[in-house]
């Protein structure tokens, strides 16, 4: 890509959008083209077209997305399948449209089965059933994927997808209930550090199996994907190794520094046992992280420190 190649970031308030945005930037890109949600609304589809006819970008990455975490999944189903459904037909269509050259598709992890052989390959997709609570989401993204292919099939759209595993890291959501589990639990940690509180409660039973990848080394390898893969095939990003939630909990707490108990609410959905992704195709390709979990938590949990007035 070159560097004043026109490019579209969408989502760029967003963890993934916004660390894309800053991975451009550190590279030396130096047009980029940002929009807030206020300024164009990407579930109006007349609004998306006439943005692309007027901008004409050149390269999309597509990191504008609804998303959340196991409850707001299970909350919020018509919302999650809607918004992201529309996001993508209206995004991936209108470039398209508007000529643009080469298009980043963000899936994720749990459009792959349920039960899928773990770690999961690219090719296990639409091999079983779904986990239920964030299915929603998940046939969203399958659809984006499958649009992806078909507009490269038909149209010769150079479209790529990118499967990211779950993750975290500064700009993150850090809502208590809407979260996802690492920010989640370094506020709830945070929280009963300044309180005193004797114990922090985490949800389900604390053996679900979880990988966690740091969201600059996603920016990292969504740039490098940008620029050296072409391909129909998904490509999954992730670290290649993943730690119980309970020992997740044990991190956040060690990076906290808090003293207290911790205690397990199985009253809440564990959700899938296990998601971890294979990363061999990515590796071939030449990519692997680089922030190890303990790093980057805290990385975060300053960010989060720095944040504390604007954080939901
Ligand atoms: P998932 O990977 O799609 O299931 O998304 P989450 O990040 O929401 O949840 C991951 C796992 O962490 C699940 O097993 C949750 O039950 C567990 N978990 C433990 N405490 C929390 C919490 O405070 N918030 C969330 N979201 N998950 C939690």
């Amino acid at each position: 890509m070159e560097r004043d190649a026109r490019i579209y970031v969408a989502g760029h308030r967003g963890l993934v959008g916004a660390a894309i945005r800053r991975r451009l930037e550190a590279a030396g890109f130096r047009n980029l083209l940002l929009r807030t949600h206020a300024e164009l609304d990407l579930t109006d589809q007349a609004a998306v077209r006439a943005f692309f006819d007027r901008e004409r970008p050149r390269y999309v990455f597509l990191a504008a997305a609804r998303v959340g975490g196991i409850h707001a999944n299970d909350t919020y189903p018509a919302d999650f399948i809607r918004d992201n459904l529309l996001i993508e037909v209206n995004v991936i269509d209108a470039a398209w449209r508007a000529g643009v050259e080469k298009l980043l598709f963000l899936g994720s992890s749990c459009i792959y089965p349920r039960l899928a052989p773990q770690p999961m390959r690219e090719d296990c997709l639409l091999a079983g059933p779904l986990e239920p609570t964030n299915q929603w989401y998940a046939v969203a993204k399958i659809a984006g994927i499958k649009m992806c292919q078909a507009y490269r099939r038909q149209y010769g759209f150079r479209a790529i997808s990118l499967m990211p595993t779950n993750l975290y890291g500064p700009g993150d959501n850090f809502s208590l209930e809407d979260g996802h589990v690492l920010p989640a639990l370094i506020r709830r940690f945070h929280e009963a550090k300044e309180a005193g509180a004797p114990s922090v409660t985490v949800w389900g039973s604390g053996t679900p199996r979880r990988e966690f990848l740091h969201v600059d080394d996603l920016a990292d390898a969504a740039l490098f994907l940008m620029e050296r893969y072409d391909g129909e095939e998904i490509v999954n990003v992730g670290v290649g190794s993943d730690v119980t939630i309970r020992e997740a909990a044990e991190l956040v707490r060690k990076v906290v520094g808090y003293p207290g108990r911790i205690e397990f609410d199985t009253s809440r959905p564990d959700g899938t046992p296990r998601k971890l992704l294979d990363v061999s195709r990515l590796g071939a390709l030449g990519w692997s992280a680089r922030i190890p979990l303990e790093e980057g938590l805290r990385d975060t949990y300053r960010w989060f420190l720095e944040h504390l007035a604007e954080i939901r």
